[in-house]
């Protein structure tokens, strides 16, 4: 039994897993959630493990040396290409794909700017009273979850932080706290909550703005905002005024709707006022597990968090023109190479038509729509079950993975697999 295993999955990283190794497999999982348990039960079913260049009749295996050297040889011959995903890898592969990214000229950006882009906007507009997840165990007395089901993505969030547990000031666990939910239909976090505020789609922006105003002190004259009724505003503007310590954390039903940055500058705004009442923090619900630790890597590298531009020799950062879908639909990358990410299927077709006309490499070690439409794939190692590193947790507070298991035979980690596609770049560039 491997004991304080970190769950490589979701952003809330729970450091209590225990995992049975059996026969070098993963035999049972324990604590974790459905989520967790599918990922350390199933991540190492399915993969292939012989890299694959591209020949006249689809994909045909070779060796890894060759890979590399294909690999190396598209990034190298390309003037400006773009390095994207990152968000389920180590911060140790984040370091080494940053150094690439600058010998490139490259652009680099990861899943944040599809998800929590327009949160980080928001902070560099007007800051971000936050706390930890330790904090808000020992601390919250009220919890608001809005535009994020967390029963979905993020199960063990509530048992772990937010509400059940009992903490150094919350002795009774969720007897001590209050839950609230605002979302635009009843999800199943609404249906535990102990208030569920639904509010129209697309109107979150109108809600923050009334609860700012009457938490100024201004007079909301009308009946309802975004189809709730006068009197839920009040009520709500009255318990976050008179919690001893509030946290709001948000979704992308917030991020990702109409006003997008402007919800959050609106939202942090309100976080801000209340704490001329009480103790009120912030906090995004990052989806996977390592999507912060990508954003801090390249902060301290580069200075900026995500859809960082290289090719002026120096990093420029302009969200709009420099974000992975923005170079793909103005066609102003001429190769991509992607790490552990799907951009395949979850971007949209007008990024996906482009990315399949240019020279593709992919790190990953399942058979995805992007691999399919790559020329080079490389297999990897699976972080947090076959090699260690670091992550981040959604507050920001860095978690050692552990290893669990041996990669098959040959397979490298991704850090090692961009350290020498680095060294060759490198070569080639001479
Ligand atoms: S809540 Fe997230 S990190 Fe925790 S066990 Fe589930 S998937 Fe893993």
């Amino acid at each position: 039994m491997v004991t304080d295993v970190v769950c490589p999955f979701c952003g809330t990283l729970c450091d209590d897993i225990e995992v049975i190794v059996e026969n070098g497999e993963i035999e049972s999982v324990k604590h974790a959630c459905k989520l967790g348990s599918a990922k350390f039960l199933h991540a190492r079913k399915g993969r292939f493990t012989t890299p694959l260049i591209r020949g006249e009749e689809g994909h045909i295996e070779t060796t890894i040396e060759e890979a590399l050297d294909r690999a190396a040889r598209i990034l190298a011959a390309s003037e400006r290409p773009l390095l994207f995903g990152w968000a389920t890898t180590t911060c140790e592969a984040h370091r080494i794909g940053v150094a690439l990214a600058e010998e490139l000229g490259a652009v680099i950006d990861s899943c944040t700017s599809v998800c929590h882009g327009p949160s980080e906007l928001a902070v560099q507009d007007v800051g971000y009273p936050t706390i930890t997840l330790g904090e808000v165990k020992n601390r919250a007395d009220l919890i608001i979850y809005w535009g994020a089901n967390p029963m979905h993505a993020h199960p063990r969030h509530l048992s772990r932080y937010s509400i059940f547990p009992r903490g150094y000031f919350r002795e009774r666990g969720a007897k001590d706290r209050e839950l609230i939910v605002i979302d635009v239909r009843k999800t199943d976090t609404a249906k535990i909550a102990d208030t569920f505020v639904q509010v129209k789609p697309g109107g979150d922006y109108e809600l923050v703005s009334a609860l700012r105003l009457i938490v100024n002190g201004g007079e909301l004259k009308e009946d309802e905002v975004a189809g709730v009724p006068r009197d839920q505003i009040y009520a709500l503007a009255e318990k976050l005024t008179s919690c001893q310590w509030g946290v709001l954390f948000f979704g992308q039903g917030l991020t990702m709707t109409r006003g997008k940055v402007r919800n959050i500058d609106n939202a942090i705004s309100l976080v801000r006022d209340l704490n001329r009442y009480t103790k009120f923090s912030i906090m995004m619900m990052r989806g996977h597990y390592n999507v912060t630790g990508f954003s801090e890597v390249l902060t301290w590298q580069a200075g900026f968090p995500f859809a960082v531009d290289f090719s002026r020799g120096y990093p420029r950062y302009n969200p709009g023109e420099t974000a992975a879908n923005d170079v793909l639909q103005s066609r102003e990358v001429d190769a991509a190479l992607i790490v552990a990410s799907d951009p395949v299927s979850h971007f949209p077709q007008r990024s996906v038509e482009y990315l399949a006309s240019i020279p593709m490499v992919t790190i990953d070690l399942h058979w995805t729509p992007t691999t399919e439409l790559s020329d080079v794939v490389i297999p990897c190692a699976i972080a947090g079950i076959e090699y260690e590193g670091t992550a981040y947790r959604m507050d920001t507070v860095p978690i050692k993975l552990r290893k669990v298991l041996d990669p098959p035979e040959g397979i490298l980690t991704d850090e090692e697999i961009l350290k020498r596609l680095l060294e060759k770049v490198r070569a080639l560039k001479k």
